[in-house]
């Protein structure tokens, strides 16, 4: 597979072609960017974790019956992925409250739901990537009926299977966010990554935060919360 030109460059990731119009490569920055890029920093080691952290997980849920566009992973930071179209929702699932819900819904951090959410949001920079629902999806023409059904039957698959896999390295599973790509033949395949940018994990006992918050909120030991994460999970290649 050869390397070409770069097609777009994110906050946290590269994308190159390659020779085959089907594959791209991502390539994962340490760079950090929180409050829809204002503020900025660097997370050494962070672009080397969330790779083989969501590649692991990717692998393990194409085996629970989610398909993905992971292909191979090529090196620390790069990894070999179907050339998919993004669908522009940020699909949001909630165990526990914290961040945006807490604040909109005047609900304590840490509370525990009910029932998890499932949520979206518009994913639009421009608009600060907006609160929206299935109606408003269909009615902007966003994702059909079906997609929306096979999203949300994929998320509901993930959620139960990355609590599962986080509490086995004792860490508890707050909310995290995916989004779902469409491939040349209009399958749904989950996309982007999931990693301590995504999803809001606590220690088990003691309730630290060991994600992206520490860089949001200035907690400090960022990069040591990632490692953390890395070392706990135990994933090696
Ligand atoms: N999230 C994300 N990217 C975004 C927005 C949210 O990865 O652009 C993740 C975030 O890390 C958290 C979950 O989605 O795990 C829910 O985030 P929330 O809506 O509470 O927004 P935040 O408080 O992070 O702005």
């Amino acid at each position: 597979m050869e390397k070409r030109e770069m097609l777009y460059e994110g906050k946290a990731k590269k994308v190159f072609a390659t020779d085959d119009p089907d594959i791209v490569i991502v390539d994962y920055k340490d760079d950090a960017t929180a409050f829809n890029g204002v503020k900025k920093g660097t997370i050494t080691g962070k672009g080397v974790i969330n790779n083989k952290m969501t590649n692991y997980v990717f692998r393990e849920l194409e085996a629970d019956g989610v398909p993905t566009h992971f292909i191979k992973q090529l090196s620390d930071r790069e990894t070999e992925v179907k050339k998919v179209k993004i669908v522009p929702l940020e699909v949001i699932v909630r165990n526990v409250a914290a961040g945006s819900f807490s604040k909109r819904m005047g609900v304590p951090e840490g509370k525990e739901l009910l029932q998890p959410i499932l949520e979206f949001s518009y994913k639009c920079d421009e608009l600060n990537d907006p609160f929206i629902n299935d109606d408003y999806a269909l009615a902007l023409g966003l994702a059909t009926q079906e997609d929306i059904d096979t999203i949300k039957s994929y998320t509901k698959k993930i959620n139960a299977f990355l609590i599962d896999y986080f509490l086995k390295a004792d860490l508890k599973l707050i909310d995290f966010k995916i989004e779902f790509g469409k491939d040349k033949d209009g399958k749904i395949l989950l996309a982007d990554e999931i990693s301590p940018d995504t999803c809001r994990l606590w220690d088990v006992h003691t309730n630290e935060k060991l994600d992206k918050d520490r860089f949001r909120r200035d907690l400090g030991n960022v990069e040591e919360a990632y490692n953390e994460v890395f070392k706990r999970l135990g994933i090696d290649s």
